[in-house]
């Protein structure tokens, strides 16, 4: 199928769902991003700093980007003042950043950000504890922030074909999600993501309660890494 033949099936599948599609295009080139967006696609992600600032230069600037892999807080500034959302924070020392960058951009809106949360059980590099992201959200220094606000919570989970391990995952972050809804965001609309699902869990995610999956390889063909 076409991109954007894909961008079509995934609009019909999440549309009776509350979940959106975030269009993976990293180490895709411009021009089948170009094919997603003129199917009408508007929500990308990419990984690195670099090569989203380089495509966001060369592409209409109604596109909401999200970044969803590591950042250093050396980057931030590089990001700050077009980002949509940061969907992989994962550390107060990060968030601190986030704040002072975006208020210094004087941006329109606040940068939105979601806790990237451990979920999987091999030792990743990245990602909080559900507990690191309690006493992040407990902190004073985040609730001095006014500059950005979190949105959600974000998880990556086991490179596995078990689907009741991936279930669990998905189950887990659900209620991670729920227990900081209910302990910090009770009065706050914004708190409402639960971003989890790539190509080849997407479905269970979905079922399990994703608003937001990630999908790359489904949407662009698979990535070629030896480049
Ligand atoms: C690359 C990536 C995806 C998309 O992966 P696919 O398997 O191609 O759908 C989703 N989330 C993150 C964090 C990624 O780095």
């Amino acid at each position: 199928m076409s991109i954007a033949e894909n961008i079509l099936y995934f609009d019909e599948q999440l549309r009776n769902t509350p979940c959106r599609l975030v269009a993976v295009s990293k180490m895709h080139p411009i021009e089948k991003i170009k094919e997603a967006y003129d199917a009408g696609h508007r929500l990308f992600g990419e990984n690195k700093v670099q090569e989203l600032i380089d495509k966001r230069e060369l592409l209409p600037h109604d596109i909401a980007w999200h970044l969803i892999g590591h950042l250093q807080t050396n980057k931030v500034k590089y990001i700050a003042s077009f980002i949509d959302t940061i969907q992989s924070v994962d550390s107060l020392k990060l968030l601190q950043e986030i704040e002072t960058r975006a208020e210094r951009f004087a941006r329109t809106a606040p940068i939105n950000c979601m806790l990237q949360i451990s979920i999987a059980d091999e030792e990743t590099k990245f990602g909080m504890s559900y507990d690191e992201a309690f006493a992040l959200l407990q902190s004073e220094e985040y609730r001095r922030m006014q500059y950005l606000r979190i949105t959600g919570v974000m998880g990556i989970a086991t490179n596995t074909e078990d689907e009741n391990k991936l279930r669990q995952e998905f189950i887990y972050l659900r209620e991670c999600f729920q227990n900081l809804k209910d302990t910090f965001f009770m009065g706050s609309d914004y708190f409402r993501e639960i971003s989890m699902g790539m190509t080849s869990d997407w479905q269970l995610a979905v079922a399990e309660g994703s608003t937001m999956i990630r999908v790359g390889s489904g949407i662009f063909g698979a990535r070629n890494y030896t480049k």
